[in-house]
């Protein structure tokens, strides 16, 4: 029998911050408060699916536990463990560009912060786990191939470098859910799951924005103290000043995620601002996508099908809005607007070095020059027209040779002859420009490889590699889940062996429902 694990919690949140003296799940308006106390509902049969190694190691747990059955019970919300106190966190948020009021965790229950063997702090949440204050006229649970989605992509983004929440575990429920998943009038039962998500603060833009609304200006205030104190220690200073940078270091911190995202080619889908974290984390998976063939226009969403408001190429300008939405509620704490306008700009220097890091480092120059913004620009333009597969493409580029570019060895990368017939002779002319551009930059030929193979990954969770898993775990079979999440934990490598895994979409997989669309039911 593994023993249960004693972790260090110190569950600042709900410590510090006020809290509902209303207690029970009934749905009600939080007003005053921070949070409301609320347990996870056990489900009937609890089972673990999959979790990650990388997180049990940071958190300090023991592999013989994390395998056991009472591991299931703790990360289903079965059973807590010493020194947990579970509750559910109050937000409101802008959805799809309009106010919401609040939302809350409505199936998020945080269950304490844990100081890591090393003191770092790791807030643990449950996703699905039941329902809370803040679930309206929702269930509070969540489906398997929702969750398995979330579990996959948040360990893939962060062993791919960019700055995300984690996932401990996917326990599976023994519980059916009940979901309508084209919203088309067939509601039909499906497996349920429980992620157990891990970061360092689960605080959302909208934590700020709902007291703000209220014009509860103490309780924004109390709150921004301790987000500062707390998830921004290294900040010093006192007063307005110490709010500017702050306001500034969260705007530099988007920017470089975005950035992150527009490097590996990430749709997140959803970027309401409950959905945006204060620590520039991505944070709820939802109908997030990868780009395989380059389209700036495209989102996974179906929700967002008609305005397509959260596209790929949208999110450095929506990450600025969603930003300007947490200056406004800032405002109340601020005696003029130069403070958080500097923050602002912030972003915008921010998002345009990390762009002008990844032309150098996707191209493999020492430095991006004016002219390189240009030729990126060009080669963007050319993969759309001619629908090519912006992982292959980019990961093919390293091996060019650039004393005789050509297409050889692109032919993976393309998804469509007659499309590739059309920008062929550009293309080819591209190659020719960036050979000589190559032959003039001052990179050794070994490094510049070196360097674009760190910022191209071969291996990314393509929409149907999801589906794919989730297929075989609806039949009970995870071995491909562990496979994926083995595969992606070292997404830079060429893992000889695995390169089926970085073949393009396979045709079946262009307008499959769960691969190149995604509704919101989850
Ligand atoms: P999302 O679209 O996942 O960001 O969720 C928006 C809001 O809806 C948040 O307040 C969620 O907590 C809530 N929500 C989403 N799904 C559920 C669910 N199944 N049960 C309860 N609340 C939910
Ligand atoms: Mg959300």
């Amino acid at each position: 029998m593994p023993t249960t694990p004693s972790l260090r919690f110190d569950n600042a949140f709900v410590t510090r911050l006020p809290g509902d003296p209303e207690t029970g799940r009934h749905v009600r308006a939080v007003e005053g408060a921070l949070w409301s106390p609320v347990a996870p509902e056990p489900v009937a049969a609890p089972r673990m699916l999959a979790w990650s190694a990388d997180m049990a190691g940071r958190l300090g747990l023991d592999p013989a536990w994390m395998s056991s059955a009472a591991a299931a019970e703790v990360l289903a919300g079965n059973r807590l463990l010493e020194g947990m106190a579970p509750f559910a966190s109050n937000y409101g948020g802008h959805q799809f560009g309009h106010w919401a009021g609040q939302l809350g965790d409505g199936r998020a229950i945080g269950l304490g912060e844990v100081l890591d063997p090393g003191g770092h702090r790791w807030e643990l949440q449950l996703k699905g786990a039941g329902s809370t204050p803040y679930s309206r006229s929702a269930d509070g649970r969540a489906v398997l191939r929702s969750s398995l989605r979330e579990f996959l992509c948040s360990e893939a983004m962060h062993h791919l470098g960019v700055p995300t929440t984690r996932a401990l575990s996917l326990v599976g429920t023994g519980e059916p859910v009940v979901r309508d998943m084209f919203y088309d009038g067939h509601p039909a039962p499906e497996p349920g799951a429980v992620v157990c998500r891990v970061a360092p603060s689960f605080i959302r833009f909208g934590h700020f924005e709902l007291p703000a609304s209220r014009g509860d200006v103490d309780l924004l205030r109390t709150l921004v103290d301790f987000c500062i104190a707390r998830d921004f220690p290294h900040l010093h200073g006192t007063g307005e000043a110490l709010l500017g940078d702050w306001f500034g270091e969260v705007c530099e911190r988007t920017a470089v995620m975005v950035a992150h995202w527009m490097r590996v080619g990430f749709v997140h889908g959803v970027m309401n601002t409950d959905n945006m974290s204060i620590l520039g984390l991505t944070i709820d998976y939802g109908p997030y996508g990868w780009i395989d063939d380059f389209d700036p226009d495209w989102t996974p969403n179906t929700t967002d099908r008609q305005h397509r408001r959260y596209r790929f190429g949208q999110q450095p300008q929506v990450a600025y809005w969603n930003l300007s939405r947490l200056a406004g509620a800032l405002s109340p704490l601020f005696g003029g607007h130069e403070a958080l306008q500097a923050g602002l700009r912030r972003f915008v220097e921010a998002y345009g070095a990390a762009d002008r890091g990844n032309t150098a480092a996707k191209l493999g120059l020492s430095a991006c020059r004016d002219e390189d913004v240009d030729l990126m620009q060009a080669l963007r333009d050319l993969l759309k027209a001619g629908e090519v597969d912006m992982t292959l493409f980019f990961r093919q580029l390293a091996d060019i040779d650039p004393d005789a570019p050509s297409l050889d060895g692109f032919d993976d990368a393309f998804y469509d002859a007659s499309r590739r017939a059309s920008v062929e002779g550009a293309l080819g002319e591209w190659l020719r420009t960036y050979a000589a551009r190559v032959a003039g930059d001052p990179l050794p030929a070994e490094h510049r490889k070196a360097l674009m193979d760190a910022a191209n990954p071969q291996y990314v969770l393509r929409n149907y590699l999801a589906q794919e898993a989730i297929d075989l775990a609806h039949g009970g079979d995870m071995s491909r889940t562990e496979a994926l999440l083995a595969l992606l934990s070292h997404p830079y490598d060429a893992q000889p062996g695995r390169e089926g895994f970085a073949r393009r979409r396979p045709d079946w997989a262009r307008d499959r429902a769960g691969c190149s669309m995604l509704s919101c039911s989850s």
